[in-house]
């Protein structure tokens, strides 16, 4: 699209609300062209008679129709424009409207705090002219069929790949996160969202995650007798926290190897935690005091608030890297986790960022004040013959 075309419809009940939104814009996106409707439906009568805008802003609180009203009539006309929610209710509002516009499939764009600042317009003007980074590459790869599972354990298809955890307090590195990879004969490399879910579907997943684990758990060996000082965080998926003999399990594996316990963390995602049976409970406590450490994954990908975490063993909550990327232009969200993060530091549990893709995010956790974080900022996840040579440059560079 030729920003030059690009049509930019704001509304909003207040005058001076408009004037300032419209000074703002006009200053930092000269080339769009901007309309201002002092009501819903003013907007949607504009609406009937011309082509639809790239871009609406749109209040929430407005006398007559109000904002979330006007998105039911946009959602009726499958309205395709790219909305922001420009609002001073309380953020826990914006983000019930924001599952609210996910509902009515419409395209949120991100949501705006009053009182508007530059900041804030200028972040947006940014985010709609310049197009999301792209992910790296990653082939949409179908899932594996039963037979390519048994055979991938089999023949050792599957191996582990780490990607590093800094702790941003100092720079050092924490550990690794360990994640498993599988390269197939004919399909090539196979990321785990194609095979994790058929592991777990033919009841191989606990055959799968003990096997990557004791692969790691070797190449953990290894980097502590050579004097790294690390720690390894493993994925559990749900299943293997219905199994009361988990714990002598994972134990008995790290005492071959002669690793202390309190070297792994295991992760957990937030929904399997959800409504915790007693099994679950029983397991997670007993891993606690053995000395592991328990995390949450993918924190912020629900609807859980910390308080409601802080009654299960968890010492780690890793924020989700789409709660991260959606924080870096979405201030409701920014919001959201600043005060996750407070509430952590009353809880007195560490804060993992992942998905840390720019300087942008590295700057806005370590000013937010989290622990440690993760992603292609520092790295991308490796293979175990890189981490020795990876760590070293590090320690040089960064440390
Ligand atoms: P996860 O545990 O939340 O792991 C983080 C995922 O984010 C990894 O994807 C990692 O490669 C990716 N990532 C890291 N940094 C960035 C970044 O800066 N930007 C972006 N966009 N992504 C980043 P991966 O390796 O594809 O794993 C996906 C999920 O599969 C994992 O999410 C985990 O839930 C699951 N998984 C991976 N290995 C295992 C395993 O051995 N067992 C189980 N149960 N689950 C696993
Ligand atoms: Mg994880
Ligand atoms: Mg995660």
């Amino acid at each position: 699209m030729r920003q030059a075309e690009l049509q930019c419809w704001l509304v909003d009940d207040s005058p001076t609300v408009r004037q300032v939104l419209l000074h703002l814009l006009h200053e930092q996106a000269p080339t769009w062209q901007l309309h201002e409707f002092a009501s819903g439906a003013d907007l949607l009568r504009q609406l009937s008679n011309s082509r639809a805008p790239e871009l609406i802003l749109i209040d929430l609180n407005m006398a007559g129709m109000d904002g979330v009203e006007l998105l039911r009539h946009l959602a009726a006309r499958s309205c395709k424009s790219q909305l922001v929610i420009c609002s001073g209710a309380p953020v826990r509002v914006l983000q019930s409207v924001g599952e609210l516009c996910r509902a009515l499939q419409l395209k949120l764009l991100g949501t705006i705090l009053k009182p508007v600042t530059m900041q804030a317009v200028t972040d947006l003007v940014r985010l709609v002219e310049q197009p999301q980074r792209a992910e790296p590459h990653r082939p949409v790869t179908a899932p594996l069929q039963v037979h390519e599972v048994l055979r991938a354990l089999q023949q050792h298809q599957f191996y582990p790949v780490y990607q590093p955890i800094i702790d941003l307090r100092n720079n050092s590195l924490r550990g690794f996160e360990v994640l498993s990879r599988c390269i197939h004969p004919s399909r090539g490399l196979v990321p785990p969202d194609a095979f994790i879910g058929s592991l777990e579907k033919y009841g191989l997943i606990q055959l799968h995650t003990f096997d990557n684990l004791e692969m790691a758990l070797r190449d953990l060996q290894g980097w502590l007798e050579q004097g790294l000082d690390l720690e390894l965080s493993v994925n559990l998926s749900p299943q293997l926290l219905d199994d009361l003999t988990l714990p002598e399990q994972l134990c008995q594996l790290l005492d071959s190897y002669q690793i202390p316990y309190t070297r792994l963390h295991l992760e957990v995602t937030e929904s399997s935690c959800a409504g915790t049976v007693a099994t679950r409970l029983d397991i997670l406590n007993r891993l606690v005091l053995r000395g592991f450490h328990l995390s949450i994954d993918d924190f912020g990908t629900s609807f859980s608030s910390l308080e409601r975490l802080q009654e299960l063993p968890f010492d780690t909550v890793k924020l989700d890297k789409g709660y991260i990327q959606r924080a870096l232009t979405d201030e409701a969200c920014r919001a959201s986790v600043e005060s996750t993060l407070m509430m952590a530091r009353r809880l007195d549990m560490r804060i993992v960022a992942e998905g840390i893709e720019t300087l942008a995010g590295w700057n806005m956790i370590h000013n937010a004040g989290c622990d440690m974080c993760q992603g292609y900022y520092v790295a991308a996840p490796m293979q175990a013959a890189q981490v020795l040579s990876w760590c070293q440059q590090w320690q040089q560079h960064y440390h």
